[in-house]
């Protein structure tokens, strides 16, 4: 094997860990070491951002422990049948690194992931060490993300959730079909049955025991998963309600959805160019409604549709549903103002708090913070009404964006 220095393993490292956006680092436990004790925190600055080659903002060192793997997932830069330069970080590599960072303020913690090295058990063993050393040996306070292998053994996971804020597990794509298609050595079988695994041993760890002591810490911040989006055929519904199923299932805290960007070396499975970078933001808009506004993924997004690119999924919510509107904002209930576009939940709160005491007019929603551009047309109070806008046959064309002449160029 080649031997590399430590800033040529980081460079081909850092770089094939680039295509994984499930890293947020919220809902962690705040922690600090302001107390002289240990070292870092997960509150303070000193963020790392990685950037993914097509724009996105990416926090932590974020580092594959290895991009050797054995698996051949056809989407995967580091699948065993890609010509990619290979490199592999000891324990000791990545626990140095992660502590000089954080040293220097880059980053606020480590989100570690790696290819799977001679097997899940070995991979995983590897990556529970780093996370073991730098809590248990360098007192280490920052945040730590694991991206958890779901073949390995229930011990393995029970001992990462004992050292990481968040674990995750890639669900990888929307449907089963295209993971058996495209990663023939995962199943959906073991990937739910570790996502179920985590699930149980978090909510074990909210338990006292009978004598009123805690139990042992399982991964404060919980657990998250990615899905790639348009590698395969499968529509924004289908990937709506695959989400919603597993945030039921397995109560993620957040599914991350990741538009396919074509790789170099790419396998023929796969289509030759990528989604627009808009549809992975519609469709974080969308996990956004069901998660906070209480929407069904079906309302959003029929099964076997799509959705709109130019507006966002909240906004075509309501002109599908016109005779809906307009919403007395005085009068309607919760669930009815969180529907109006330009009404956030916040919004919503202060419009019921302001409401016990007085009518609203229509000034009052500009001072509660209220997006009027949006509301507008959906919304009818004293000072305000929409007269015959729910019906104006233009009125989508009001907020999507004007259409361009294409260039023959
Ligand atoms: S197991 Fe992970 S690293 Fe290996 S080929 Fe599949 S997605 Fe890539």
């Amino acid at each position: 094997m080649v031997q590399r220095t430590l800033p040529e393993k980081l460079s081909i490292l850092a770089d094939a860990a680039k295509y994984d956006a499930s890293c947020a680092s919220s809902g962690g436990e705040r922690r600090g070491s302001r107390d002289g004790k240990g070292i870092g925190s997960t509150t303070g600055a000193g963020i790392c951002h990685a950037w993914a080659p097509d724009g996105r903002c990416i926090s932590l060192l974020k580092v594959l422990l290895t991009n050797f793997c054995i698996y051949d997932c056809a989407y995967c830069i580091n699948r065993v049948s890609s010509r990619v330069e290979r490199a592999r970080f000891s324990v000791e590599e990545v626990v140095s690194l992660t502590l000089e960072f954080y040293r220097r303020n880059y980053i606020e913690g480590l989100f570690l992931s790696s290819g799977i090295i001679r097997s899940p058990d070995e991979t995983m063993a590897e990556m529970v060490r780093v996370a073991r050393t730098l809590r248990e040996r360098e007192h280490f306070r920052g945040y730590i993300h694991l991206k958890t292998i779901p073949d390995a053994a229930p011990e393995l996971i029970a001992e990462a959730g004992k050292w990481a804020d968040r674990l995750s597990i890639n669900v990888e794509l929307p449907t089963e079909a295209a993971l058996t298609r495209l990663a023939p050595e995962k199943s959906v079988k073991t990937i739910h049955g570790a996502m179920a695994e985590v699930k149980a041993r978090g909510e074990a760890a909210k338990d006292r025991t009978a004598r009123g002591t805690r139990a042992p810490r399982f991964a404060p911040a919980g657990q998250s998963t990615q899905m790639i989006v348009g590698a395969d055929a499968a529509t924004d519904g289908e990937i709506l309600r695959r989400s919603s199923s597993l945030y039921n299932s397995f109560a993620l805290r957040r599914v991350y959805y990741s538009a396919f960007s074509p790789i170099p070396d790419a396998s023929r499975m796969l289509p030759l160019i990528q989604p627009p970078l808009v549809r992975e933001h519609r469709l974080y808009q969308a996990d956004w409604l069901m998660r906070n506004y209480g929407f069904d993924a079906s309302e959003i997004a029929p099964p076997a549709g799509m959705l709109d690119l130019q507006i966002d999924p909240k906004l075509a919510w309501a002109l599908a549903h016109r005779g809906l509107f307009p919403v007395d904002v005085n009068r309607a209930p919760r669930e009815m103002l969180l529907r109006i576009p330009g009404i956030g939940p916040r919004s919503v709160d202060r419009i019921l708090k302001a409401r016990r005491h007085r009518t609203l007019r229509y000034e009052d929603l500009l001072a509660i913070g209220c997006v009027l551009k949006h509301a507008e047309p959906f919304i009818t109070l004293p000072g305000w009404s929409p007269r015959a806008l729910p019906d104006d046959a233009n009125l989508r064309a009001r907020f999507a964006p004007a259409p361009e002449q294409l260039s023959l160029f």
